[in-house]
């Protein structure tokens, strides 16, 4: 190879004529880079160099200008990418798509440059809330099951049912469709764990005087129906009271727990749009008008916490 049909070299600082040693991508670009930063982050790298020999013309194509020349397979995109992220003195490159995160990640991996993938983790996670199940195979296939389990608490924020069309092409590239079948099982443990929260919902109450709840109130205009009678301890009786609760709060439960089955997510109890119907329903009496606008988006937000913790706890398996 002549020296006129030499690969160029990449952009600086990958340009370096101090640097020690040439990785050269599949798309043919040079990067200089110094052995010792890349020894250091990468074991890989740090046995793939070869021993300091004599520079020898005879063997153009291991060395260039004097230094010994490493070809790997990625192209120089991923490879600017990974190198930026360990190069003192630069800044990462911002990485937009998963397109760019992807092969990075899989470098990051190959090469076992652990600090360099902690990194790329984080821009792979800022995806997880657009594309959930894209972040959630690829983590899965690169086998880096912390990140899975946090991309799949995105995909919680929907329907099980309501799946992107098309088929994110990641899922074809799972060795095995456990891991999708582990997902849905993530998602049933979480709807049962968040509907089984709402309908404990009576825990909540504990300690509380439930004089300050309006709903228990004695005496509501009568329009306002009761709907059961449930048995109620707090702070105040020893002996639990039977205390018939209003049939709009009963019914504010009742639909709690089919929402957070489509979004399994606390907030899901304490929008506006969802508790509306209910704070209407309550305003028609006198009695809960009184204080329902305060109490029930304060109560709905309590549920929501527990509901959030509650799913927070929820394990993979
Ligand atoms: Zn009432």
């Amino acid at each position: 190879m002549s020296s006129s049909a030499q690969p160029p070299y990449a952009s600086p600082p990958f340009d370096d004529p101090d640097a020690d040693v040439i990785i050269r991508t599949s798309d043919l670009i040079d990067f200089r880079v110094y052995k010792v930063i890349l020894g250091m982050v990468s074991p890989v790298f740090k046995d793939m160099f070869p021993m300091p020999q004599p520079k020898n013309d005879n063997h153009p194509t291991c060395h260039k200008d004097g230094v010994p020349v490493v070809t790997v397979t990625e192209t120089a995109e991923t490879m600017d990418n990974v190198l930026r992220i360990i190069h003192p003195m630069q800044e990462p490159r911002h990485l937009t798509t998963l397109e760019q995160v992807v092969p990075a990640l899989e470098a990051s991996d190959k090469y076992m440059m652990n600090q360099v993938q902690q990194a790329l983790v984080k821009y792979l996670l800022s995806f997880a809330a657009s594309a959930p199940l894209r972040v959630y195979a690829i983590a899965c296939r690169l086998k880096l099951f912390g990140t899975a389990r946090e991309a799949a608490k995105y995909t919680l924020q929907g329907p099980v049912y309501s799946l992107p069309s098309p088929m994110p092409r990641e899922l074809d590239q799972l060795p095995t469709t456990a891991f999708f079948y582990a997902l849905l099982q993530y998602h049933q443990r979480c709807s049962k764990t968040a509907t089984g929260t709402i309908s404990s919902w009576i825990q909540l109450l504990k300690g509380e005087s439930l004089q300050q709840l309006v709903w228990f109130s004695s005496s509501h205009a009568k329009e306002c129906a009761a709907g059961s009678t449930i048995k109620i301890s707090d702070i105040f009786r020893i002996v639990p009271v039977e205390v018939p609760v209003r049939l709009w709060w009963e019914d504010y439960h009742r639909a709690a727990e089919d929402a957070v089955r489509d979004r399994i997510a606390g907030a899901t109890v304490t929008e506006p749009k969802f508790l509306e119907p209910f704070l209407q329903r309550a305003t028609a009496c006198s009695t809960c008008r009184t204080r329902v606008l305060v109490q029930l988006p304060l109560y709905s937000s309590q549920l929501a916490k527990r509901i959030d913790d509650a799913i927070s706890k929820v394990g993979p398996s």
